[in-house]
């Protein structure tokens, strides 16, 4: 991590959360579609890097040595988009990803269980209190670089480099140009991005079919569309939208 990335890390060590660990007998597999993900009784789970401390509250299964933690799709837009059929799935160990609108850490969380000691993801958030949470979930898994700042402004955090991939779900009316101005300077040539799009967020007085298709069209000037999945029943008015940068 560079000087300067360290330099827009701000806000005050916080640390919650309780923990359930059940024993059971379910067996468990890694899904092949995706790296390092678990199917336990129709659920995507991953193997925690930081066992005993759930990040959300979420129900954990010990098996086989490890502690799986239960992914929610209810909770997580990507695990939503998995339990639709996602077929292009970018993470893996290693993996260095940009993450905007990282929240608390919900869906990171489950990426930092995938991407392993090697990986690295840069979780850009704006909002301080989202950040309390998000440093002290990062002083527990090293693989996570919280970023304090408006991913509008990737300028402020240009030390981050080239990703392989970038995911954001930022729920702002500019969404589109947010992700395409990151891509520029972050996406390497070829990289998927992955985009939630909220329909409500960007123009509440026309259909969500609308919004989308003038949404995607304006992301089909930079990028090759792959996929186009909506997110219901997890969430309403929702497009999980993946697509390859041409760079
Ligand atoms: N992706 C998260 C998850 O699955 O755990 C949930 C993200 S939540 C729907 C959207 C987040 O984007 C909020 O925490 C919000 O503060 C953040 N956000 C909104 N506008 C932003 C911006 N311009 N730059 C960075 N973060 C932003």
């Amino acid at each position: 991590m560079s000087i300067s990335v360290l330099k827009v890390i701000s806000g005050a060590y916080l640390r919650s959360g309780t923990h359930v660990i059940k024993r059971r007998r379910t067996t468990f597999h890694p899904m092949n579609a995706y790296p390092e993900v678990y199917n336990i009784d129709n659920s995507f789970a991953t193997a925690s890097a930081d066992p005993g401390h759930p990040v959300y509250k979420e129900r954990t299964v010990r098996q086989g040595g490890k502690e799986l933690r239960i992914w929610d799709p209810f909770r997580s837009k990507l695990c939503g988009a998995m339990k639709k059929g996602l077929k292009e799935f970018p993470f893996s160990p290693g993996s260095k990803i940009l993450y905007l609108g990282a929240s608390t850490g919900t869906t990171i969380s489950h990426l930092s269980d995938i991407l392993g000691p090697e990986g690295e993801i840069f979780a850009v958030e704006i909002a301080p209190q989202c950040m309390k949470t998000l440093i002290a979930l990062s002083e527990r898994r090293q693989n996570i670089i919280p970023i304090h700042a408006d991913a509008r402004q990737p300028q402020e955090y240009e030390d981050v480099g080239q990703v392989d991939s970038i995911y954001q779900d930022v729920a702002q009316p500019d969404q589109d140009d947010i992700l395409i101005k990151n891509a520029r300077m972050f996406l390497k040539k070829g990289g998927i991005a992955m985009l939630c799009i909220k329909s409500q967020s960007i123009d509440v007085t026309k259909r969500p079919e609308e919004v989308f298709k003038a949404v995607v069209k304006r992301l089909e000037e930079n990028f090759d569309i792959l996929e186009k999945i909506k997110l219901e029943p997890f969430d309403k008015d929702h497009l999980f939208v993946v697509m390859r940068w041409r760079g």
